[in-house]
């Protein structure tokens, strides 16, 4: 079992900033930040802060790696998890999200979240949760959530 823990004020933090930026009609993205080493969220930021044009095409082509690079090494923080929203209760991995992981690392998780994230209430049980394994391999989770914790199985 994985774990890690997000208060559920910066996963409602997440979820409003997806719905925002996705405006109902593309897809949106962002990245759940840890203390080196650590399973905790302490941040989360949106690809649009280190790329304006990331949504432009309605998919997410993201071109602010290395300025959200250097953010991470200024304030110290590492990549937990990147999160993005599909169009539809679709939330299974496309060929492009198997291929192109935000982060090439294994063990690095991404969360896709349903209709562009426009419910009103959109929990981490709603979504879907994956682990990369290296190559093009990913192992998918069952997500149990208690308010602060999200458990992956
Ligand atoms: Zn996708």
């Amino acid at each position: 079992m994985d774990k890690f823990s997000i208060s559920v004020f910066l996963w409602f933090k997440l979820i409003v900033g997806l719905r925002k930026r996705g405006e109902g009609t593309r897809e949106s993205g962002g990245f759940l930040l840890c203390k080196p080493g650590k399973r905790k969220v302490v941040k989360v930021v949106f690809y649009d802060q280190f790329d304006e044009t990331v949504s432009a095409t309605g998919i997410i082509q993201f071109k602010g790696a290395a300025a959200f690079f250097e953010y991470l090494a200024n304030e110290n923080l590492e990549v937990l998890a990147d999160i993005h929203s599909h169009p539809t209760t679709n939330t299974q991995q496309s060929d492009s999200d198997k291929r192109h992981p935000m982060i090439r690392l294994k063990g690095h998780i991404a969360i896709i979240a349903p209709n562009y994230a426009k419910d009103l209430f959109i929990f981490p049980k709603n979504c879907s949760v994956y682990k990369f394994l290296g190559n093009f391999d990913w192992k998918k989770f069952e997500v149990a959530m208690s308010p602060i914790h999200l458990n992956l199985f």
